[in-house]
């Protein structure tokens, strides 16, 4: 079956390929339609804003589909930038300018307990969801390190690591990263269900005799 993943981001779609790795399942992005309603991300939690871009985009392009939403939580900022994390510093999103304005909103605090989360929602062609979570915590140094990874990558140490996210390879974030675990958790929720299940095209195709190609470029 055919899973449709709703981030326009190359290193979130990089990572969720990466770990959700299941042979029956065939990964499409949404950059690879044309029409495609873009989601304003307007909710108070992550849990929200990922159910609501799972169920438009399903209901849009008749595809089960997987999205992500995704940000850091300082605790000396009082959770901040949390859901702003990607506009931190404000529009269009820059992670230069939201890394600066992190470094000096954090210097002089001793206590820089951090977290990254990632919600994942799925939502059916019909906009039937759910949501699994997943957290990584750590803490925020005061100076970038490292060029790998993407957005707060060089600021963050996770718990007993000595290294960023930015400083490690693919692998080992993929590992621990709050997106990790909630994939993880999204694959043992639901891998199962949705190896066997047909997508709206395949069900429309195999009622009206056309091929799933026919239907899906209708
Ligand atoms: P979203 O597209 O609204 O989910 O925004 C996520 C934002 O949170 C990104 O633009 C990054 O700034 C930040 N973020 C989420 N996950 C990560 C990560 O794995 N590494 C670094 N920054 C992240």
């Amino acid at each position: 079956m055919k899973l449709l993943i709703a981030t326009r981001n190359v290193h979130k779609l990089q990572e969720i390929k990466a770990i959700f790795n299941m042979p029956a399942i065939e990964l499409i992005s949404i950059n690879d339609f044309q029409s495609l309603p873009e989601v304003v991300e307007d909710g108070s939690t992550f849990e929200s804003n990922a159910i609501k871009k799972a169920v438009i985009l399903a209901m849009s392009s008749s595809l089960w589909t997987l999205a992500d939403d995704s940000g850091l939580q300082v605790d000396c900022l009082g959770g901040e930038p949390g859901v702003r994390s990607a506009r931190y510093a404000g529009e269009p999103v820059n992670y230069s300018a939201n890394n600066a304005k992190l470094i000096k909103a954090v210097i002089g605090m001793r206590e820089r307990a951090a977290r990254f989360c990632c919600a994942i929602a799925l939502s059916s062609p019909s906009g039937r969801s759910q949501v699994v979570m997943g957290t990584c915590e750590g803490s925020i140094i005061d100076k970038e390190r490292g060029s790998n990874g993407f957005g707060y990558d060089p600021l963050f140490v996770p718990s007993g690591c000595r290294q960023t996210f930015a400083e490690m390879d693919d692998a080992s974030k993929n590992k621990i990263s709050h997106r990790a675990i909630a994939l993880n958790r999204a694959i043992e929720t639901w891998g199962e269900m949705l190896k066997s299940c047909p997508s709206d095209w395949t069900l429309q195709a195999r009622r009206s005799g056309r091929s799933e190609r026919q239907v899906s470029e209708e």
